[in-house]
């Protein structure tokens, strides 16, 4: 049977097991909604297509240039050494993607001996697709490298050095919309013609969540929370307080809790309708880094100064790395590193929506965030 309605919506085989659910269940919670279309086993998006790169629905830093992954590689090798360099640790990222940025980091931490056999590698992944893709991107490197699904998982036994790009970004959310009736939990239900659609659900905002200065947002006003990642942020940083070590996460977001609604899909590169294609495009919402480091605090750790993608990138020495790299090759070779430098820290490309948020121990002196 084929139903019409204004904008197609919930297409596809996950589209179709959705709209049952809802018929049988009621609304979904956007966070049940954006858990299903990422994860689902069978049709969620990180468990089927080739996300990442030009052919597929989006680029990320580590995609579009090698300097990236150098760079935060250098820097985990100086946060190594600030952390006294332990003995073993544990090197960890936590949604490794292609495995571009580990292999990145370690071809810089290959130069330093000390950092790079002290290492032993674990990747937080629950894709199996990805999972392989890893295992070639990283070669002799991934003899030794451990995959787990959940943080938890990680070994108990030495300071973890956890790097994060785009993985925060990539958890569901919760939303929750003004109405006369007070904050509701923001769900998906479904329209007369059976296509879906925001609805206000069942459930209301707890009253401890609701930011100062909200208390009169008008009706329709959106608010959204990362319990998800809030918990994830927090078990590590607990984690890191007891067993030492530190976390570098990358994202794009906001510096201090805002209304607004940043749930978004990207198909092929362009912004396509959030319920159009369920598990067929990328879902991910802007990250909360104020509430992130709140979480980080309350696991034990002490949140550095948030800082910007660019100017992390220029202060490691962006610029210097281009023109090293650049050095004697052709102009076109030398307009190609202009353009990779361009779009990871000018402000208009990566260089200011995406931030940094370094998390150690209080009296850690990490490089290039405590003046050194
Ligand atoms: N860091 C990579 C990829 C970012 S996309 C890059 O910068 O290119 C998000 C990654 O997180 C994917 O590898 C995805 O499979 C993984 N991921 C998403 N949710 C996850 C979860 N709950 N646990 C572990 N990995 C997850």
């Amino acid at each position: 049977m084929s139903r019409s309605s204004a904008f197609p919506s919930g297409t596809g085989p996950l589209g179709a097991r959705i709209r049952a659910l809802i018929e049988t269940g009621g609304p979904l919670s956007v966070f049940d909604f954006m858990g299903l279309c990422l994860t689902d086993p069978e049709h969620g998006y990180y468990m089927r297509a080739e996300p990442f790169g030009a052919d597929g629905d989006f680029i990320t830093a580590p995609e579009v240039s090698q300097f990236f992954g150098e760079l935060v590689g250098a820097w985990a090798v100086a946060a190594h050494a600030a952390l006294g360099s332990p003995r073993p640790f544990h090197l960890v990222e936590l949604g490794p993607g292609r495995g571009t940025l580990m292999a990145d980091m370690l071809r810089v931490a290959a130069l330093r001996p000390a950092f790079r056999e002290a290492a032993s590698l674990h990747l937080v992944e629950t894709s199996r697709r990805l999972r392989e893709i890893q295992r070639a991107t990283l070669g002799d490197a991934s003899a030794t490298a451990r995959w787990h699904d959940r943080i938890a998982d990680l070994p108990e036994d030495a300071p973890l050095v956890v790097v994060a790009n785009e993985f925060f970004d990539a958890l569901p959310i919760r939303q929750y919309v003004r109405t006369a009736q007070g904050w509701r939990e923001r769900a998906v239900g479904l329209d007369e013609q059976g296509a879906l659609r925001f609805v206000a659900g069942t459930g209301s905002l707890d009253a401890a969540e609701l930011p100062a200065g909200l208390a009169g947002a008008a009706e329709g006003t959106i608010l959204e929370t990362q319990p998800l990642a809030n918990a994830l942020m927090e078990e590590l940083g607990a984690r890191i307080a007891r067993q030492g070590g530190l976390l570098l996460a990358i994202d794009y977001g906001y510096a201090r809790t805002a209304p607004g609604d940043t749930l978004q899909a990207l198909r092929a590169h362009r912004p396509v309708e959030v319920l159009a294609e369920p598990g067929r495009a990328d879902l991910t919402a802007h990250v909360n880094f104020e509430a992130l480091a709140r979480a980080a605090r309350a696991g034990g750790l002490r949140p550095r100064a948030l800082t910007t993608q660019g100017d992390f990138l220029l202060g490691l020495g962006l610029l210097e790395r281009a023109g090293q790299v650049g050095a004697g090759r052709s102009p076109q070779e030398q307009e190609r590193i202009r353009g990779e430098v361009e779009r990871l820290a000018a402000p208009q490309e990566m260089g200011e929506l995406f931030k940094v948020l370094a998390v150690a121990g209080p009296d850690v002196v990490l490089p290039l965030f405590d003046g050194v």
